[in-house]
């Protein structure tokens, strides 16, 4: 991305009427057309980015202001953008066109009275560069999702890829005429994970560049104190490898986002000097110490992988854990029937957590966990920035059925981390009931821009709870449900009191661990 187009998203985000919103955190909201559509072509969740933003937009919680109606797409990778008629047309235009083809819903009027509820600042998203996602992944890895050649200065490979890369729904041609070629192209499909339940797909290309892009500017946004909160539902693909996909994730735009936080700038401050005026200068900095909570039923492998060794991310998975559960980890069953995992190397010790919950974890469970066992850590740890894999395969009536929980449990989590007033990055996951996961996540992104009105939480929960989903014709075709909330189902909960203390006891031990290494580090 150039730095004008920088500066130009950065003015936009500035530029938002911010003066008519009550006051509260700042909540960004970052989505594109083209995130959308790659992100609806993925085969484990077809059609739900769709689905949650439709919810979203339809709900009145996006405030388009600041993008305006110029096209901000600048991106030498983006592809065309051009209307029924011929003519260029605004990524927001578009936008608004995929999320409301009959046009139902129209923005509140700007300049008018103050919005009744606060509304995210939309940010379009970038897409992320060549650059940006090797600061994590392999460049061979980069280079067989983007296509081969598509990397600045390669030409190894031909121009094929190129033009794959160009237009994204174009794959790498590969030499059918040799047997060899072909076994030897398979087998390296294999090495980077790509078959299975991670196939290439034809937005493929599309898909890494816009969410890894979309997540990266939300860490950014973060970083330069441009928004409290920054949500990027189609993110949090957390199992995704250096060089390897994984569990339906290509790209780990999380490990991208928390390297981003991490990268020291400069960010402008004023100070009062005296008789009521203030100067303005300089500053460098960075997020010391980053805390990611992983709220998938899936372990959040690759995020715990990639910074095991590093003292300033700490990590904390709360997930299902059964033998052969995926992603499978060399666990040993102890006695009491929990199971054994290292919480860190020597150099940092309780930096990467695991909290396994047994079958049936109800929303009291993980409120009860939040209170026994994540928030004394968040507390001990003290991180200046957050970021929530606010996953949704644990919600009741997802396919998976190991989880129990409700539209609550998200909420008062998530509302209580806000609560902490850490810059926050809230992404998504897994969630394999779309209508479900739209419910939950739009239930949060409300919930995060009521949060700072001195509303007790209670209270916000249950407005939520009771609002009613909009009457829109993409929506009651998808559900039959009209409410946002999310339904606990009857399954048994295996989390007993038992249970909940060994898992008390333990993070008790971390929490300890943690105490006595920072304390010999002040
Ligand atoms: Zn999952």
């Amino acid at each position: 991305m150039s730095s004008s187009e920088v500066e130009k998203r950065e003015k936009l985000l500035q530029a938002s009427p911010g003066g008519r919103q009550p006051e509260g955190k700042r909540v960004a909201y970052l989505v594109s057309p083209d995130l959308i559509r790659s992100s609806d072509a993925l085969v484990c969740h077809p059609g739900r980015s769709s689905c949650v933003h439709s919810l979203v937009y339809h709900l009145g919680l996006l405030d388009p202001a600041e993008t305006s109606e110029q096209p901000v797409k600048e991106s030498s990778n983006s592809s065309s953008c051009a209307s029924s008629d011929g003519g260029e047309e605004s990524e927001l235009a578009e936008l608004k066109r995929m999320l409301d083809p009959d046009a139902s819903y129209i923005f509140p009027e700007q300049g008018s009275k103050p919005s009744e509820h606060r509304r995210a600042k939309l940010v379009i998203s970038p897409l992320a560069s060549d650059e940006q996602l090797m600061a994590f992944h392999d460049t061979c890895y980069v280079k067989a999702l983007l296509g081969e050649a598509s990397l600045k200065g390669d030409t190894s490979e031909g121009h094929e890829a190129n033009s794959a890369l160009a237009s994204p729904t174009k794959r790498p041609r590969f030499d059918t005429k040799s047997k060899a070629n072909v076994q030897s192209q398979s087998k390296r499909e294999s090495q980077f994970g790509l078959e299975d339940d991670c196939p290439r797909f034809p937005l493929l290309a599309q898909h890494v560049r816009t969410v890894a892009g979309a997540t990266i500017h939300a860490a950014d946004l973060l970083a330069n104190h441009q928004a409290d909160v920054t949500i990027v539902w189609d993110g949090g693909r957390h199992h995704a490898h250096r060089s390897k996909a994984a569990g339906f994730c290509y790209v780990n735009d999380i490990v991208l986002g928390i390297l981003a936080l991490k990268r020291p700038r400069k960010v402008p401050q004023s100070r009062n000097v005296g008789s009521g005026s203030r100067k303005q200068k300089t500053i460098l900095t960075r997020f010391e110490r980053v805390l990611y909570l992983d709220l998938d039923l899936h372990w959040g492998d690759g995020v715990e992988q990639a910074f095991y060794s590093s003292s300033s991310v700490l990590t904390l998975s709360v997930h299902h854990h059964a033998q052969g559960f995926f992603p499978c980890r060399d666990t040993r069953e102890s006695a009491n029937g929990s199971f054994q995992v290292s919480s860190g190397p020597e150099s940092a010790p309780a930096h990467a957590l695991s909290l396994p919950l047994r079958p049936g974890a109800t929303s009291e469970t993980l409120s009860a966990v939040y209170a026994s066992c994540i928030d004394p850590i968040i507390e001990t740890f003290e991180p200046q920035a957050i970021v929530v894999q606010c996953g949704t395969d644990g919600a009741a009536g997802d396919p998976h059925g190991v989880w129990n929980l409700c539209s609550a449990g998200y909420l008062d989590v998530i509302g209580r981390i806000l609560k902490r007033d850490k810059a926050t990055l809230l992404l998504g996951g897994g969630g394999y009931d779309s209508p479900n996961a739209a419910r939950v996540w739009a239930g949060v992104t409300s919930l995060a821009l009521q949060h700072g009105e001195n509303k007790d939480l209670e209270s916000i929960r249950f407005e939520l709870l009771a609002k009613k989903v909009p009457d829109q014709t993409f929506w009651s075709e998808m559900s039959g449900n009209d409410s946002l909330k999310v339904h606990a189902g009857e399954m048994k909960n295996e989390n007993d009191e038992q249970y909940l203390q060994q898992l008390a006891d333990r993070f008790e031990h971390y929490k300890s661990l943690l105490t006595k290494w920072r304390q010999e580090r002040k």
